[in-house]
């Protein structure tokens, strides 16, 4: 994305319509100081900006970006580029899960742990001791269940045999044996069984 060029834009569809600084500012709900910086190009206004600009320009987003009125033919082109910059956006989304999970995964197995110390130190009755322990495995299973929603569709992974990638099912990735970064999985191209790398796309 060229800033200076979208914020060139931004400043010339602002004086199509004969505004200062000041009033489109005061128009939707920011100062003439941040629509100085757009138009510098020094920051991106936030997609509900984006949004709100492109209605009271009405433009779309897609030419807002590329700063730039776009016809037909350059306008695929470049909804092509917007794709993969979503696609970079999910990526980064997936590495953000990946570690969410494993921060549960910690704080759900050190939870459970001390559960069990607790139950072993605390003088009760055996029943509740049981009740701990058993409360302490559903706070385990729980948490375990969480990272796998987390992780399943987070990146993709690898087949070592034929090189192809794929999101494995929620069923196959549970059962799946793993470690770190490789998990046993089926892959549903050659059909082989086998410890498949984990990619971010
Ligand atoms: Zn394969």
């Amino acid at each position: 994305m060229d800033m200076q060029k979208i914020g060139a834009f931004l400043a010339e569809l602002r004086k199509e319509k004969k505004l200062t600084q000041d009033e489109l500012g005061e128009q939707i709900g920011v100062t003439n100081k941040t629509v100085s910086r757009w138009e510098n190009g020094n920051y991106l206004p936030p997609a509900e900006v984006l949004l709100i600009l492109s209605k009271f320009y009405k433009i779309s987003i897609n030419e807002l970006l590329s700063g730039e009125r776009l016809n037909e033919e350059h306008y695929k082109e470049n909804a092509e580029e917007y794709i993969v910059v979503d696609l970079m956006k999910k990526r980064k989304e997936a590495k953000k899960r990946l570690v969410i999970s494993f921060v549960v995964a910690f704080i759900t197995i050190l939870a459970g742990l001390s559960i069990v110390l607790l139950s072993s130190l605390l003088v009760a009755p055996i029943w509740l001791r049981i009740l701990y322990i058993v409360f302490s495995i559903v706070v385990i299973i729980l948490g375990i269940g969480v990272c796998c929603v987390l992780t399943v569709d987070a990146g993709v992974y690898e087949c070592p045999v034929c090189g192809e990638k794929f999101v494995p099912s929620m069923k196959n990735f549970i059962s799946g044996a793993h470690s770190f970064t490789k998990r046993k999985l089926k892959c549903p191209k050659c059909g082989k069984k086998s410890f498949c790398k984990k990619k971010l796309s």
